[in-house]
């Protein structure tokens, strides 16, 4: 069994990595997991690729064995692409996920729904050893409902749609066939394979 240390505090993400990666044989575990504290870094990159990059360097020079980090966020069209890169920050970082929505939805209050189209991008490095970097990103098309509908899932997930269906009333699994992560971590799985056959 392959153990990776996951670079995020995000307990979410890494439920969906596991579910993605455990059918391979891989583990999926926090730092703080395993006693190490990977304290904050800068993500000042200008594309999910170099926030990727940037939390799982960080996190190897810590940890000294295998880790997968992901950057990932919302693109909205009408918007011009925001707020991307600077999803987690919307609105401020304090403000939570009801209050991102909300700011969301008002700024496209008068946006048709021909006009609503937005993607979220998912960004995933992983460093296996000092010679070894695999990155890979994914991608997946929706729309910007007009209310959040759904339970499960995090962050943007009550708004963003699919064929008319929010990410949050998906199950795990629905979600991870066509989520962005998805996408990422299926190609991942494939160059994981590829590198240890
Ligand atoms: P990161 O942790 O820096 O990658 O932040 C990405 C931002 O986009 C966070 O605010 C997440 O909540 C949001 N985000 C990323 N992936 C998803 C997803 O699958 N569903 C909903 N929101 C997401």
């Amino acid at each position: 069994m392959r153990e990776f240390i996951i670079a995020t505090g995000n307990r979410h993400k890494v439920e969906e990595i596991e579910r993605i990666l455990s059918p391979l044989g891989f583990t999926a575990v926090t730092a703080g997991e395993r006693g190490i504290d990977l304290g904050s870094v800068v993500e000042d990159g200008e594309t999910f690729a170099d926030n990727a990059r940037i939390k799982a360097k960080h996190a190897f020079a810590l940890c000294h064995s295998p880790v997968i980090a992901d950057d990932s966020g919302l693109c909205v069209d009408a918007l011009g692409g925001r707020p991307g890169v600077y999803s987690a920050r919307y609105g401020g970082e304090e403000l939570g996920f009801e209050g991102k929505i909300a700011m969301l939805l008002d700024e496209l209050k008068d946006v048709p729904d021909a006009d609503r189209s937005a993607h979220f991008s998912c960004a995933v490095c992983c460093i296996l050893d000092e010679n070894t970097m695999i990155e890979v990103e994914g991608r997946c098309e929706g729309a910007i409902a007009h209310a959040p509908a759904g339970d499960g899932g995090f962050g943007y997930d009550p708004i963003f749609t699919v064929n008319g269906v929010s990410f949050a009333s998906l199950s795990g699994e629905e979600k991870d066939r066509l989520s962005h992560r998805g996408n990422a971590l299926r190609m991942l799985r494939d160059a994981l394979t590829q590198h240890f056959s």
